[in-house]
Parts: structure tokens; C-alpha cells; sequence
């Protein structure tokens, strides 16, 4: 029962949570099933969570085969979306920069060019005169080698969930905001509906696409989501002439750390040697005011920025003027977390984005929607499997720390 006490007509699909995955879904749902009634739960605002604050790479071409599909189908979403709401995303299509400093990051610079060329992508290598033309505050005096890849961008991440809540909505979907899902209506081994804040739906499928909080979800129906809440930071210096606005990201592998303009300012990340990683019980619902780090990451910058300083010699000089942080779901093995799950019927999952959410949305939001419908997934997600760990306590201290060293040493933006 509703507030008002009326029936809630039976959903075809209940999502929970209104970040860029649940939107997305939301939107392939509503546009390839237009006579399926979808209800979308958001408890706070959509985007609100990990993709307002993200730094927003949208990395076509990298290591991990896994990725690059779904992100094409991003970039290809993107401008169907903007057609059909005559605004535009305002991506800036500014291209990245690979900057190998040594034997090992040289070899998989090689095998990164290689996959641009199976992808189609266009990838080529650069002389440091060339690099540093196009990024003024780099310095290339250790580069053994420097890809370019022109067709990368980045994008605000609050506007592109915000385009596919939009489309979803004209195209009939529906989008409960301040209604908190509770947890799982089940019947023998099938989940047939969320009870909410606003009383139980009743619906042929779930999706839990609840973020960083998807496993407290997941736990209800027994299930232990191969992910946990592990921190993410970056930085945004102040403006000056060694930032162009259209210069392109950079990403240094030794340094472990990645860049990219800001509208004159420089945005950068680097990985701390300890990733600050939570239990999802332990993560406020709302994480507006929570403190992520007492001052401002600032110990972590002043243990690794030496590594930074190697390519970026002003990073000692120039002022420091904003900090960022929020979780993202890690995984062990850094690859998602999603489609069905053996043994549950009625249950989803989209999750464990590994920081490289905005990226994926298209294919993870597309993927999912046709799995919903009872369709054959475009997507391979074989290596995204909810139970490629076996049996796991997703709340356990031991698990969370396995998360969080797989942020540590990532390597990539
Ligand atoms: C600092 C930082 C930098 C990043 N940089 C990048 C980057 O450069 N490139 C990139 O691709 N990705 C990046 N990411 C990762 C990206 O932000 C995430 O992968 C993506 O936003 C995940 O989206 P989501 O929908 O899964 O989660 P979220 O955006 O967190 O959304 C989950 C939603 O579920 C809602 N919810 C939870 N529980 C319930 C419930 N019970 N009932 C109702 N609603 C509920 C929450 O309120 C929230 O709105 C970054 C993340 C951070 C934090």
C-alpha cells in the first residue's frame, strides 16, 4: 500500500537507485519495451552519489577487453540522446596521451595500441616535442614512448545521468524520487517485488543498481555481492596559462596517475598505497556531508607526489583550490559486477563499476535492460559474473580489504 492507501499497479521492472546505471537502464528499458510498465527508485536525488563527483574519463580504448563495447555504446547513446532532446552533452573530445616511463609500461602501451586497432580505434605514438605542444605542464624527459588516441573525451557526469533520466521519462518510464527500497518481496526461490517506503511493488523483475549500497539489497536475498565501498579522490589546481582548456588527458601509468583540463584549471588523481575502503551498512544514505578524508587527501599527495612531480614539475608550485572524493564499487579483480544471478529468479544486478562507471553506462544500462526484458544481452558479460568468487561476505573486514587493494594498484583513469 501507497501513503494514500491505493494499490500500486504491477511494474514489469523496479530499479533501485537513480545513478547513471539505474538511469540508463531506465532509458533502454522505456525505449525497446514502450508497452512494459518500468518504475525507477531513487530515495535522494538522481545522480546524486558517485556520478556527480566523478572526474568522468570516458576511456575507449584500455587494457581490459571487457569495457571497450560497452563504452562505444556509450559514445553512440550520447548523440542518439542529444538528437532526441536537441541539446547537446557538450563532451570534450579532447583525446588522451599514454606516457610510458619504463620497460613494463612501454610493453603495455604496445598492447594498447594493438587493441585501439582491433577496436578500430584511431591510436598512434607522438614525439615528446609533440606531446609537450599539446600539454604544456608535462614533462617528457623519461618518456620511452607516447601514445595518443584522439577520440577519447571526458564529460560532465551529472548531465549525461541527467540525459538518460530525461529521455527515459518522455519514452514512459517512471521516476519515484524520496522512495527508498526497503528490501525484497520473494516467494519460494523468485524475487516478485521491492518493499519500499511508499509500500510494495509487485514486479516480474528487480534490478539492483543501488551503487555502493547494492549489497545491503543483494544480502536479502542471500546473495554476497563481489564488491566494496573504496574511496576515490582528485584534485583541481588553480587556473593558469599551463592548462589550455582543449588540451588532452594524460595518463601516467608509472605515476599511477591520470589528468586532464579543467576549464583552465588542471584536474588530476593519484593512487594513494592504502585505499580507504567501508562497509556498505556504514556508508550514510547520504553522502552530501560525509568527510572523506579530514584534510582533504592532502597526506596522500604529499606521500605520492613525488611520482606525479616526475612528469609534472610545477605540481610543488601551483595552488590547490578544490578536492573530491566519493565511493565506487571495487572488485578484486577490477571488472563489474552484473547480470543474473544463478539460483535467484526476479533479481539483477549492476554494480562493482571499479571506477569506470561513466564510461560504461550505455553498455551496462542497454545489457541489463535487455536481460530484464527476457532478451539475448548484445554484450558479453562472462567476466562480470556475481559469483566468479564463489560464496562471499561482502561485509566482512577481510573482503573489504581485498576490494580496496585492487584500487591501490590501479594503474589506469
Ligand atoms: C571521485 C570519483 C571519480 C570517478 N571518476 C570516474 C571517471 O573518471 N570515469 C568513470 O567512468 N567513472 C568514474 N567514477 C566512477 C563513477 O562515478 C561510478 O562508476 C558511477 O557513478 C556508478 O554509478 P551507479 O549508478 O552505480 O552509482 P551511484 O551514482 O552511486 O548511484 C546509486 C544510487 O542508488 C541510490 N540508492 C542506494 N540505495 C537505495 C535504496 N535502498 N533505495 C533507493 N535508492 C537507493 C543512491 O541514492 C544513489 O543515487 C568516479 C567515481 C568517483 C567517486
Amino acid at each position: 500500500m501507497n501513503k494514500n492507501n491505493t494499490t500500486i499497479p504491477k511494474a514489469d521492472l523496479v530499479i533501485v537507485g537513480g545513478g547513471i546505471f539505474g538511469c540508463a537502464i531506465a532509458y533502454y528499458f522505456s525505449r525497446n519495451n514502450p508497452d512494459k510498465k518500468v518504475i525507477l527508485l531513487e530515495r535522494n536525488e538522481l545522480n546524486n552519489a558517485a556520478t556527480s563527483r566523478a572526474a568522468a574519463l570516458m576511456t575507449m580504448v584500455r587494457s581490459k577487453r571487457s569495457y571497450i563495447p560497452l563504452t562505444i555504446e556509450t559514445f553512440k547513446v550520447a548523440k542518439e540522446m542529444e538528437r532526441e532532446l536537441g541539446e547537446t552533452l557538450d563532451f570534450k573530445n579532447s583525446g588522451m596521451l599514454h606516457v610510458a616511463a619504463s620497460d613494463a609500461k612501454v610493453k603495455a602501451l604496445e598492447e594498447l595500441m594493438q587493441i585501439a586497432k582491433e577496436y578500430n580505434q584511431e591510436a598512434y605514438y607522438i614525439s615528446p616535442e609533440e606531446a609537450r605542444k599539446k600539454v604544456p605542464w608535462l614533462k617528457t624527459d623519461e618518456a620511452l614512448k607516447i601514445g595518443f588516441v584522439p577520440n577519447e573525451a571526458y564529460c560532465d557526469p551529472y548531465m549525461l545521468g541527467t540525459f538518460f533520466a530525461r529521455c527515459a521519462k518522455r519514452q514512459g518510464a517512471e521516476i519515484r524520487l524520496g522512495v527508498e527500497a526497503l528490501g525484497l518481496l520473494g516467494e519460494g526461490d523468485k524475487i516478485v517485488g521491492v518493499k519500499t517506503s511508499e509500500g510494495n511493488i509487485h514486479t516480474e523483475c528487480v534490478i539492483d543498481a543501488a551503487g555502493v549500497w547494492a549489497p545491503i539489497l543483494a544480502n536479502e536475498a542471500g546473495v554476497g555481492l563481489p564488491m566494496a565501498p573504496v574511496r576515490s579522490q582528485y584534485w583541481i589546481t588553480e587556473r593558469s596559462e599551463l592548462f589550455p582548456v582543449d588540451s588532452p588527458m594524460v595518463l601516467l601509468p608509472d605515476a599511477q596517475a591520470y589528468a586532464r583540463p579543467e576549464g583552465g584549471s588542471l584536474l588530476f588523481g593519484i593512487r594513494e598505497s592504502n585505499s580507504v575502503v567501508e562497509s556498505p551498512k556504514k556508508v550514510p544514505r547520504d553522502i552530501s556531508d560525509f568527510v572523506f578524508s579530514d584534510d582533504d587527501g592532502m597526506n596522500d599527495l604529499i606521500e605520492n607526489g613525488e611520482k606525479l612531480a616526475r612528469f609534472f614539475p610545477g605540481f610543488y608550485d601551483i595552488g590547490i583550490k578544490y578536492y573530491v572524493a566519493g565511493f565506487s564499487g571495487y572488485t578484486p579483480d577490477s571488472q563489474l559486477v552484473l547480470g543474473e544471478i544463478p539460483g535467484v529468479k526476479g533479481l539483477l544486478i549492476a554494480s562493482g563499476c571499479c571506477g569506470a562507471g561513466i564510461s560504461v553506462a550505455g553498455g551496462v544500462g542497454l545489457g541489463m535492460a535487455e536481460l530484464a526484458a527476457g532478451r539475448i544481452n548484445p554484450f558479453d558479460y562472462s567476466e562480470f559474473s556475481v559469483k566468479r568468487f564463489g560464496e562471499i561476505d561482502s561485509f566482512s573486514n577481510d573482503w573489504l580489504e581485498r576490494c580496496a587493494a585492487a584500487r591501490s594498484n590501479k594503474v589506469s583513469g
